[in-house]
């Protein structure tokens, strides 16, 4: 089974940090779109079962519930779901109860809203266009209506201070699912004009580590996520686990029969061409090993020995033994009879981890990053 990834690419305000793929717009999301994405599932060629449907964006929950469900019937007449998680990414701004309503009503499993902090002064640092009321409101919308509902937060936003309070507020509020992501300060934003505000290394760090200090109760089972038992994101495990996805809709990646494939970036590119790809690049079998083992050591749980030699015919010592050796000697990942995982170490360097393993395995080429 497969994981689809559908990218909704609008965004009512442009937050200066921000360097995905989106287009400011001040009204629902246009219905050339819509069509363009319904088009672009029913041509799809590949898998026809799906187990996970996952709306990111830009901003889905600017999509009217009757986009919506005219997305979600196109998936439904191209795939066979089988107990589907469906998620989808929300604004606070946008999330009122009849909303909710409506997308439990179509089939919704799972909302994960771009909180970001709960502090006014962060929030209008980063550009938000939400405060922390409307964000606490949304909270309660969605918890009312969603038993399986999280929230991405950030750290290392001026106030700097403001964190430990956000951090409270989110494990009061008991979501199911929380992603901690470390402001960035992209060449290509607004925000590379304020890199003089960026942390130091130090700081970044105890930043990060507070999450897991207040998040009691969760399993900080990914570099950037927690979750309660249990409600870990399905469709991220899919790229965790380096297994098959197919995105529709501007930028979004596919990995499917060997292939990684990206869509036009730019809006009017994917509209002219719905289907067309930018990218298209079929890996090796080198490639897709050393790709797995670096998503794998993204999560607490590493890579287990006996399901590398399943997946892929040979001993991981066979692959990779002087790359995992060097990191266990380095403390970055730790090694006991049945796996390999990750040590908190190996959590806070995980780059290094990658970089070891494409000098032994081979290059990959242009690894979708998902955080
Ligand atoms: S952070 Fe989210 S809401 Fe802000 S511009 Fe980027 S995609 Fe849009």
């Amino acid at each position: 089974m497969i994981g689809i990834y559908l990218h909704i690419p609008y965004c009512r305000t442009l937050c200066p940090y921000c360097d995905f793929v989106r287009n400011p717009i001040d009204g629902a999301v246009p219905q050339r779109f819509v069509d363009a994405v319904c088009g672009e599932i029913a041509a799809f060629e590949g898998p026809d079962k799906a187990g996970t449907v996952f709306f990111g964006g830009g901003t889905p929950s600017l999509l009217a519930p009757a986009s919506l469900e005219r997305i979600l019937a196109a998936v439904g007449e191209r795939f066979v779901l089988e107990e589907p998680e469906v998620s989808i990414e929300a604004n606070p701004d946008d999330v009122r109860g009849g909303l909710a309503d409506a997308w439990r009503a179509l089939g919704v499993t799972r909302v994960s809203l771009g909180v970001q902090s709960f502090d006014d002064g962060v929030l209008g640092y980063l550009g938000r266009r939400h405060d922390a009321a409307t964000a606490r409101q949304a909270c309660g919308a969605v918890a009312e209506r969603f038993d399986n509902w999280g929230m991405d937060l950030i750290f290392g936003a001026q106030p700097v201070d403001a964190w430990d309070a956000t951090l409270a507020e989110c494990a009061a509020l008991a979501p199911k699912h929380v992603s901690v992501y470390g402001l960035t300060y992209e060449a290509a934003t607004p925000f590379a004009a304020r890199a003089g505000d960026a942390v130091d290394d130090d700081t970044y760090l105890e930043l990060y580590w507070r999450a897991e200090a207040h998040l009691a109760g969760f399993e900080h089972y990914e570099v950037s996520n927690y979750a309660q038992p249990g409600r870990e994101c399905r469709h991220n495990l899919i790229y965790w686990n380096n297994l098959e996805y197919a995105g529709f809709g501007p930028g979004a990646y596919s990995f499917v029969g060997g292939i990684r494939a990206r869509n036009p970036v730019a809006l009017n590119d994917y509209l002219a061409h719905p289907g067309g790809k930018c990218e298209a690049l079929r890996l090796s079998d080198a490639e897709v090993r050393t790709e797995t083992l670096i998503q794998h050591f993204r999560l607490a749980a590493g890579i287990r020995k006996a399901a590398y030699a399943e997946r892929f015919g040979r001993a991981i010592h066979e692959d990779y033994g002087h790359a995992l050796d060097g990191l266990v000697a380095r403390g970055l990942i730790e090694e006991d009879r049945e796996e390999f995982r990750p040590t908190r170490r190996g959590f806070e360097l995980n780059n290094e981890i990658g970089l070891a393993l494409v000098h032994e395995g081979g290059e990959p080429r242009a690894i979708a990053s998902e955080a």
